[in-house]
Parts: C-alpha cells; structure tokens; sequence
C-alpha cells in the first residue's frame, strides 16, 4: 500500500536526490511544498526554470554567470595575469567576499577524484592549460585541502610548470578536508598571503 499520493512520492524522490537532502528533509519539503500557496509554488519553479536557461559558464574563467564574460574576468582593473584556481563557484565567491584579491580566476567545476572516477578530463583542465598561452605571471592553486584538492593541485603543478608558469599554492590555514566556503575571511586571506611556491 502507498503511504502518500503518487504524485507526492515523486515529490519525496526527485527532492531526496538533491544534494544533502535525506528522506527526512526531502518528505518536510515535499509536504512544505503542497502547503504553499500555488502562486509561490509558481514563482519557486519558474525561478528554478529561469535560472538553468540563463546561467552559463563564463568564456574565460568558466563561473558560473548570466553574462558572457563574468564580472570579474571583464574588469579591466582586475590582473589578468595572476590566475588562482578553484575546484568550484562558491569558493571564488567566498575569496571575492574578501574583497582583497585583484586577480582573476580559473573555476575547475570539481577536483581530481580517482575514488569517484573523475579524471583530469572530467574537470577544467584542459581550458586552464589553453588560458596559459596568454601572458600569465603567476597561477595560484586554491582547491581545498581535501585528498581530492591536493591530488588535483600536484596534478596542475606538473602538468603547467614545464611551461615556464610561477605555480604557488594557498598555505595551511586553511583546515585539512576543508571547505573553502565555509572558512572565514581572515583565514581565507592569510591562507593566499602566505602562499608557497610549487
Ligand atoms: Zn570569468
């Protein structure tokens, strides 16, 4: 026998298969969902739907934006030549919310993961290496201090320092198995001055 609606499992699934959402969470949504007003429901999905038509990646620094070319990568103030890595789009916000960083950024969407089955091909590898044939000074890694990020940092070390670019990575500071997003701006900005070189 079905406990709920068809039409409200459904609901249940398509939710617990969100990120960080259990069944708990997915079935308090769900009935969270069914209590709201149609209009905000409307507005909810519509959102939803605007937002995947509109937000591509950036040309350059392949972020997540509405633009063609994202704010930061069209700013002519910005140094062009100063590249810091990082595995996703949260983690650049959380450096842009510093305020101090006056580079650009390269967004990797992931990080190296034999475990998981990503690959050096799997994330934005390939486009950062193309980026280089630009005049770039220095790339700065800052992916997490995961197993995933380190890995995915000593992979772009070899891969781009035959090619004459400075490599630095981020200091510790920043947790082991941390996020980036998560950590404050102090430690974050402590984290990018006393980078090392690779
Ligand atoms: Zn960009």
């Amino acid at each position: 026998m079905e406990l709920y609606s068809g039409h409200i499992n459904k609901l249940i699934e398509e939710l617990a298969a969100l990120p960080g959402i259990g069944s708990k969470s997915a079935q308090r949504l769900a009935f969270h969902l069914i209590n709201m007003p149609q209009d905000k429901v409307n507005r909810l999905a519509n959102t939803i739907i605007d937002a995947k038509a509109n937000v591509r990646y950036c040309k350059e620094c392949y972020t997540l934006t509405d633009r063609e070319v994202c704010p930061v990568c069209s700013n002519e103030k910005r140094n062009h030549a100063q590249i810091m890595v990082v595995e996703n789009t949260r983690d650049l916000t959380a450096y842009e919310k510093t305020g101090k960083y006056e580079g650009v950024y390269h967004v990797l969407h992931g990080a190296i993961s034999p475990m998981l089955g990503i690959g050096p091909g799997d994330i934005r590898l390939k486009e950062l290496v193309k980026r280089l044939e630009a005049d770039v000074d220095e790339v700065i890694i800052a992916t997490n201090s995961s197993l995933e990020g380190e890995t995915t940092a000593m992979y772009i070390s070899k891969l781009i320092k035959p090619m004459g670019v400075k490599v630095t990575r981020i200091a510790s500071g920043v947790p082991v198995g941390g996020d980036l997003e998560y950590i404050d701006e102090v430690t974050l900005l402590r984290a990018l001055e006393g980078r090392i070189e690779l």
